[in-house]
């Protein structure tokens, strides 16, 4: 038994230092909020290495004061739990919402002056609640952990998994399941829906409010901006296309794209039904609540800019006070978005294939390839990596008229980049992954850990993804695609 003032003791020497803005703000945009009482807290895993980067000692913490600080039974030293209040529009449809299982404990300043949310999801419930229990099961928040880690590795703007622990309590699904809280580490958690929230309350002076909090945050070099309002439009469509760009880039599927899923900060955020795509098929989807395919891969850029125009329609206020004009202005920033996602995306799909100048048939020769792996079912992620080595890609998947005609087309271009081909190489090997979490191995990590406390099997993977661009004997296990994935579903773990 641990008393509470040694978990005090403890707490303060762990090295947080919060600044809370957030809870400066008024009082609409958020609801203090309690965690609920965790039982048994029992620590699951904790990212030792991210903890370094953050200035936060846990190795000094006995297990038992990192399960009760990680399951918000002590608080850390001036944090401050609040929820936050948004909206959005899920699947299309608009709800308001808030953190109905997030609790914020408030923001932590990191030793290079960084400020970051930290916040326990899956901490019981708030005002924001509805009808859920604000509580979150082992599985999907260990999934979490490992898809956001990995995100991490592969150089993707996204939020970060500090800690699991299993609370001891009971939480019920289909089943019932092993309690948890994902302590998660975020860039900030405004949303396209927190300023959705503030449009649909027809605040306009408390959405200027948000709005210069966000610039302030996250786009300070246009505090001084002429035009700041338009420019951080702009801003957050640059992050956002580029951040498209780069799930497609290695074939991630967000799962579930609703506004409030897209951060300000333009990191990748909420990892629900989110999964990698092995066979390259534009329609893929996993999630299992996705029955039309909105968010399938070959969605989800346009899918961006749909929410774009939803983020666009809450500024208009602040964009001119002609609503007429407002909404040109809106729309002519907003019609540049395909050709900035284009760009971030044809840069990227340039350095995969090892160009480092740019010639106009480049994106005819990417489809080329991309549309040979579509009627071949070839696996995207081990495509690009059996085409970033000297020797022409071995497998009788390639042994086919139509690849090698492709092969030779790019061989020539390559030839005429002006640099030597192990140079392209190199540079291929650090943007085209050799491991990537592939569903089947996420789902054997995750079962060994839910199913009979063995972590094992997780850490294994997770040190795999921690270098994803280094191909060993080690990561060779967690290389192949699984035999088939047609049936394959995910799921919200809500
Ligand atoms: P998500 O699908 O995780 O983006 O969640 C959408 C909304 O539902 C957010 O407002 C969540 O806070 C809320 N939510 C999800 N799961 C729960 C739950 N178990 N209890 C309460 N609210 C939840
Ligand atoms: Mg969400």
């Amino acid at each position: 038994m641990i008393t509470q003032t040694a978990l005090i003791a403890d707490r303060d020497t762990v090295g947080w230092r919060f600044d809370n803005t957030y809870s400066r703000l008024p009082d609409i945009f958020f609801a203090p909020a309690k965690p609920a009482t965790a039982r048994a807290p029992r620590v699951s895993i904790l990212n030792h290495r991210l903890a370094d980067e953050l200035g936060l000692d846990l190795g000094a913490m006995s297990p038992e004061v990192a399960a009760a600080l990680f399951a918000g039974q002590a608080l850390p030293a001036g944090s401050q739990p609040i929820a936050q209040a948004y909206a959005g529009h899920q699947f299309g449809g608009f709800t308001m919402l808030g953190d109905g299982r997030a609790i914020l404990l408030g923001e932590h300043r990191t030793p290079s002056g960084r400020l970051v949310d930290i916040q326990l999801k899956g901490a019981g419930p708030t005002r924001f609640s509805r009808s859920g229990d604000g509580l979150a099961a082992l599985g999907p928040m260990l999934r979490e952990y490992v898809i956001s880690e990995a995100m991490s590795a592969l150089g993707i703007p996204t939020t970060r998994s500090l800690a699991v622990v299993t609370t001891g309590e009971r939480v019920y699904r289909e089943s019932a399941l092993r309690g948890a809280i994902l302590t998660r580490v975020a860039a900030s958690h405004l949303r396209v829906g927190t300023f959705q929230y503030l449009a649909t309350r027809q605040d306009p002076s408390n959405l200027r409010v948000l709005a210069d909090y966000a610039i302030a945050r996250h786009y300070p070099e246009l505090i001084d901006a002429p035009r700041k309002y338009l420019e951080f439009f702009r801003a957050v469509m640059d992050r956002q296309a580029s951040l498209i760009a780069r799930w497609q880039l290695v074939g991630f599927i967000h799962g579930v794209m609703n506004t409030d899923n897209m951060a300000i900060s333009g990191e990748t955020i909420d990892y629900g039904p989110c999964a990698f795509m092995n066979a390259y098929r534009p329609d893929t989807v996993f999630s299992s609540i996705d029955h039309a395919g909105r968010y399938a891969y070959g969605n989800q850029p346009a899918i961006a800019q749909w929410n774009l125009a939803r983020f666009a329609e809450t500024l208009l206020p602040l964009l001119d006070s002609d609503q007429e004009k407002a909404i040109a202005i809106a729309s002519e920033a907003l019609g540049e978005y395909p050709a900035l996602f284009e760009r971030h995306w044809l840069a990227g799909m340039r350095k995969k294939l090892g160009l480092q100048t740019g010639e106009a048939d480049d994106v005819e020769l990417i489809r080329s390839l991309l549309d040979w792996m579509q009627e071949s079912r070839a696996d995207f992620t081990n495509t690009f990596r059996d085409l970033s080595s000297e020797e022409p890609p071995a497998g009788d998947r390639y042994q086919v008229p139509n690849f090698q005609a492709w092969y030779s087309r790019w061989r020539l271009r390559l030839s005429r980049d002006g640099r030597p081909s192990t140079a392209a190489y190199a540079v291929m090997r650090t943007v085209n992954p050799a491991v990537i979490p592939r569903n089947h191995r996420v789902e054997e990590a995750l079962s060994a850990a839910e199913g009979h406390d063995d972590l094992s099997v997780l850490h294994r993977l997770l040190a795999a993804l921690a270098s994803p661009f280094e191909a060993g004997a080690e990561s060779a296990q967690y290389q192949d695609p699984p035999l088939d994935d047609c049936n394959y579903r995910t799921f919200c773990g809500t």
